[in-house]
């Protein structure tokens, strides 16, 4: 069983230890990253419960506090109810104000007693984990940006590669490190007015007919505002003319509405017999430049599949156009926004006064402390180490060098089974093992032509 577990958790730091053999990696030896702890068939690839139970008395007593994000739940009562639920959906960006929330938790809990130590979970470890415990990186004050940040918990966690892998994800950590360095900002209330993709991507003949989605990223769910999509037929087709100037699809949007907050889109081809997802990205309007312009190259649409995706030609990116619904700008604080503005947002209002409670009450730890509060003892901060090693990947020994993480094994992907986002076309599973089918069909072809 053993075997089955550690396929799974793939390329994942595994805790191997005393008889122990768990998913589990210490980050800082005050911060612990690790797959659910399950119980019944779900124990063949992930923590079983009991061990974790177990492994946690052993090591910590009750001086520990448990972080679940996958929206899933177990019986609290084995870990004496220390169990905080932040949950969100599986390979995406939260709502922003969770990471504020959980951040202040876990600074408030290990602030409170140096024995006690945090958990973090979502459901393979991996990426929702590592986007919670980036951001706590970066709010002890001992991570600057969240590119050292991420790079860090990548190493921390996994033998090569890996990490938080999803744009999206990663793109939240920079904004939480934006926020975190200030001047407070809000969210601002924009009109949608197009999405430009500038390259065809080929998910028919020569041609593609994408449609959108937008979503506002609530807590617990996406709720779908806004859709472009058609019949088959009547949804417009882009074909490849083999000109890269010429290779532009132009999706306006006819009735400008307004987006606020954290915003979902996500782009869908429309198949004759079966729609198929192209790619999908999630911002903050809060981080709109002046320009009223967000450009999402390939690298930073979601799933970070996409990237490697042959349907896609290289040059491909995604613009998206807004333009402004009042003059209420990111840097005008709530008592000043116009009361149109303030009319449209009172669920987000509520959010960013819980991240702006935050930061006002937000003393960054000395240096000292921020040692102390990560690592128990200075002495153990190994945070220029890691990052140097990194940097300068000559020093690395051999076996430790950042490959190709294609063959990755992510039980996350394999069994998508989220009861928390109510998305139309059960879809994230069918998105992936779709990039993933065509991926590896492409594999096979090029095999077969090579050969
Ligand atoms: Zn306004």
């Amino acid at each position: 069983m053993n075997y089955i577990r550690e396929i799974v958790s793939g390329k994942k730091k595994r805790m191997k230890d005393a008889g122990y053999n768990l998913d589990l990696s210490y980050i800082c030896p005050r911060i612990i990253g690790m797959s659910f702890p399950a119980e019944g068939l779900e124990i063949t690839f992930r923590n079983n419960i009991k061990d974790v139970v177990q492994f946690i008395k052993e090591r910590h007593g009750n001086d520990f506090h448990i972080y679940n994000l996958s929206g899933r739940s177990y019986q609290k009562e084995k870990f004496n109810g220390q169990v905080s639920d932040f949950p969100w959906e599986d390979h995406h960006s939260p709502p922003i104000n969770i990471l504020f929330m959980m951040c202040k938790h876990i600074d408030d809990f290990l602030s409170n007693k140096l024995a006690n130590v945090v958990f973090v979970h979502c459901l393979a470890g991996k990426g929702r984990t590592g986007t919670a415990i980036c951001c706590y990186l970066i709010y002890s004050g001992r991570f600057q940006t969240a590119e050292d940040a991420l790079t860090y918990y990548a190493k921390k966690r996994f033998q090569v590669g890996g990490g938080v892998t999803q744009p999206s994800q990663k793109r939240y950590v920079k904004y939480f490190e934006q926020i975190i360095k200030g001047p407070p900002i809000t969210p601002v209330l924009k009109y949608i007015t197009s999405l430009t993709l500038v390259g065809i991507p080929i998910f028919s003949k020569h041609s593609c007919r994408p449609y959108i989605e937008i979503y506002n990223v609530k807590e617990n769910k996406l709720q779908l505002i806004y859709t472009d999509k058609k019949s088959h037929s009547e949804q417009k087709k882009f074909t490849d003319l083999g000109n890269k100037e010429l290779n532009i699809i132009k999706l306006q949007i006819l009735t400008p509405f307004v987006v606020i907050g954290d915003v979902l889109i996500r782009v869908i081809h429309n198949g004759k017999f079966k729609n198929i997802f192209m790619f999908r990205f999630a911002f903050n309007t809060a981080f709109i430049p002046e320009d009223n312009t967000l450009t999402f190259e390939l690298k930073e649409l979601d799933p970070d599949k996409v990237v490697k995706d042959q349907r896609f030609p290289d040059y491909f990116y995604c613009e998206v156009k807004f333009t402004d619904y009042c003059k209420c700008k990111n840097t005008t604080l709530f008592d000043n926004k116009c009361k149109d503005c303030l009319k449209f947002m009172p669920e987000v209002k509520n959010q960013w006064d819980t991240i702006h409670e935050i930061m006002d009450e937000y003393k960054q730890h000395s240096i000292h402390e921020s040692k102390i509060i990560l690592f128990g003892d200075p002495e153990f901060d190994d945070q220029n180490e890691v990052l140097y090693s990194i940097k300068n990947p000559q020093i690395l020994p051999e076996d430790f060098q950042y490959q190709d993480d294609e063959d990755d094994f992510d039980c996350d992907d394999m069994e998508y089974e989220n009861q928390l986002g109510k998305i139309t076309e059960k879809h994230e599973k069918e998105d992936e093992d779709h990039h993933e089918q065509y991926n590896k069909q492409h594999r096979d072809t090029f095999f077969k032509h090579t050969m």
